[in-house]
């Protein structure tokens, strides 16, 4: 372990970001956390790692969680390995369902 490894109340005070953030970090697997077992029950996370994480935070494609839904099982295409989705905001009379692979669309 590193000298940079800090109680998590001590490291959210130092970043400047509520002890909250801190558990979400920990809770999406974006932060590691520590425990000095047989010393103290608190948890240690490394403040350095967290910094790093507010000045480049991990963005992600929201558009794809937002818009496929409900899993209707593997894709047709068996060498893909997608699973079939609801589309939302499908245009009317459209295909209901989409690979969320290769964008193969469904209507079953
Ligand atoms: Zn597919």
């Amino acid at each position: 372990m590193g000298d940079t490894l800090v109680p998590l109340a001590q490291a959210a005070a130092d970043v400047g970001v509520h002890r909250a953030t801190v558990h979400r970090y920990i809770r999406l697997g974006l932060l590691k956390r520590y425990r000095a077992r047989g010393v103290d029950r608190r948890t240690y996370v490394d403040v350095e790692a967290l910094r790093e994480l507010r000045r480049n935070p991990p963005l992600e494609d929201a558009t794809v969680t937002l818009n496929m839904r409900e899993d209707h099982g593997l894709c047709l295409d068996v060498s893909c390995g997608g699973r079939i989705r609801d589309r939302r905001g499908a245009e009317p009379g459209g295909a209901p369902m989409q690979c969320d692979r290769c964008g193969a669309l469904y209507t079953r």
